[in-house]
């Protein structure tokens, strides 16, 4: 599916916009979220763009999951959270707010209570920290 020239995804996939990187493959991107939930909080996309669900391909949706496992365990040894959420949502009733197929990555750490979207907004510097030993646990 093209690139939506109004969707802030699709201009990050493009350079157009900045984002805090973790990795990228051939079908997908893997960023932190600008607001998170908690600590390590990171995004898994598409690099094509498919509004949701209900509408991405296999191949896409095969690509992303298996990233999403990667990432999953790279966070796990990086920054061993008690457990780690996977989270996406589709339509607006159901909380998503970019409408650009991604799955959320959400460590959880004990004691410390997680909604599904994090309010504030994340200083750079921070979340540069995170993702880099993120990458680092990468294998
Ligand atoms: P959803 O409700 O699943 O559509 O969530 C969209 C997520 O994208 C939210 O958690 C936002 O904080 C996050 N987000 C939106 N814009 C950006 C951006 N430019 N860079 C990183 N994360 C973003
Ligand atoms: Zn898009």
């Amino acid at each position: 599916m093209p690139h939506h020239p109004d969707c802030i995804f699709c201009k990050i996939i493009a350079g157009q916009a900045p984002a805090v990187r973790v990795h990228e493959d051939e079908h997908t991107l893997s960023f932190m979220d600008i607001r998170p939930a908690s600590p390590g909080h990171l995004l898994v996309i598409s690099k094509d763009h498919y509004p949701n669900l209900f509408e991405i391909e296999d191949a896409a949706l095969s690509a992303v999951t298996l990233a999403s496992r990667r990432l999953a365990r790279a966070m796990q040894r990086a920054l061993q959270p008690a457990g780690l959420r996977l989270a996406q949502f589709n339509g607006a009733p159901a909380g998503q707010t970019v409408f650009h197929y991604h799955v959320h990555l959400v460590p959880i750490y004990d004691g410390q209570p997680v909604g599904s979207h994090g309010r504030h907004l994340a200083e750079p510097a921070q979340l540069a920290e995170l993702a880099a030993r993120i990458r680092a646990a990468l294998e």
